[in-house]
């Protein structure tokens, strides 16, 4: 009987200090013991400049399950994942860092999990190693954010050292959009997920490529790809703005004029004027939220995402 094949997806820009390492001492150890499946490696090498590619050579020289997907130049490491999982052949994809941070040790218990009958099998990083205050501050607002949102489910620390089966990975493959954040969508397409805590370990050797402004980038991404919420709240405050100072306009003119300032409020031209303008803003702002509202939905057909995804495994007689 064909033993089930397993893909392990691994990006890798400018790794060729760690990479070795990480090959010989921590992934090859965990399969070699892992014997009712078999791998295949699928490394996407991301335009590197430093030798990565070659080193890929040499190993894929030594085994047909050693698959080397080289891009024409750096598209970053969501693009990267995405020919991976596009080019990986095993009934389940697990994705992984080249830089030794997300411990292949676990890979065992992932596959437990698959086991079990769970599609998405995500490792949720336990504590932040590897960044200063600002980009730790940063990305527990990034999915405090993100999930107040409520677009999709996102447990922070989740990470993308993730197992996808099959059904997963063919749906994930459809996806069309440019600008994508691969743990997003594996968060959008649903199916039944679990997670796993792990230690997020430290560079092997190298630097990591994404510094906070790409981070920054990236975070920004997200939200717009996954949500039109921060376009809707410039129209409630203008909303908001344009209520309060209309009010307050209606009332000055009303005692002002009407009732000829019976309490002695002084009105002055200025302030008359400062009214004036906030209940304008609040209207451009009203305007601009009306735009957005219709830039969202060109924005929403122009994604081209499927209406739905079925998981067919829970479906019956299709
Ligand atoms: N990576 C990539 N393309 C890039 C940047 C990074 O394929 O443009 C790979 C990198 O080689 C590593 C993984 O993505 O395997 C994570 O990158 P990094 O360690 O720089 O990021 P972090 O650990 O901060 O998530
Ligand atoms: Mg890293």
């Amino acid at each position: 009987m064909r033993k089930e094949l397993i893909s392990i997806v691994i990006p890798a820009h400018n790794e060729v200090a760690g990479l070795s390492s990480f090959l010989e001492n921590q992934l090859f150890p965990v399969l070699e013991k892992i014997e009712n499946y078999d791998f295949e490696l699928v490394f996407v090498d991301d335009g590197s400049t430093d030798g990565t590619l070659d080193l890929l050579y040499e190993y894929a020289n030594r085994s047909k399950n050693f698959r080397v997907v080289s891009f024409s130049r750096n598209f970053g490491k969501e693009i990267a994942l995405s020919a991976g999982l596009a080019y990986a052949k095993g009934d389940a994809a697990i994705t992984i860092d080249a830089d030794g941070q997300q411990p292949p040790k676990l890979i065992p218990e992932f596959i437990k999990e698959w086991e079990k009958g769970h599609d998405v099998i995500i490792g949720v990083r336990d504590h932040y190693t590897k960044h200063g205050f600002i980009a730790k501050t940063g990305s527990r607002l990034f999915y405090w954010l993100l999930r107040k949102m409520g677009n999709h489910d996102t447990v922070a620390g989740s990470t993308d050292f993730r197992l996808i089966s099959r059904p997963v990975i063919d749906e994930f493959n459809k996806l069309p959009e440019h600008k994508r954040i691969t743990r997003g969508l594996i968060d959008w397409l649903g199916y039944d997920k679990k997670y796993v805590k792990y230690a997020y370990g430290v560079r092997l050797a190298g630097k990591p490529s994404y510094n906070l402004g790409k981070l920054f980038h990236l975070a920004i991404d997200s939200f717009v790809s996954m949500s039109t919420t921060p376009l809707v709240i410039f129209g409630y405050i203008g909303i908001i703005i344009t209520i309060l100072s209309g009010a307050l306009g209606l009332f000055c003119l009303i005692n002002q004029y009407i009732l000829g300032d019976p309490l002695h409020f002084y009105w002055p031209g200025t302030l008359q004027m400062a009214i004036l303008i906030t209940f304008l803003v609040g209207l451009v702002l009203i305007s601009q939220a009306v735009t957005a509202l219709y830039i969202s939905s060109i924005h929403a057909e122009s994604l081209g995402r499927p209406l739905y995804i079925i998981n067919k495994k829970k479906s019956r007689n299709l």
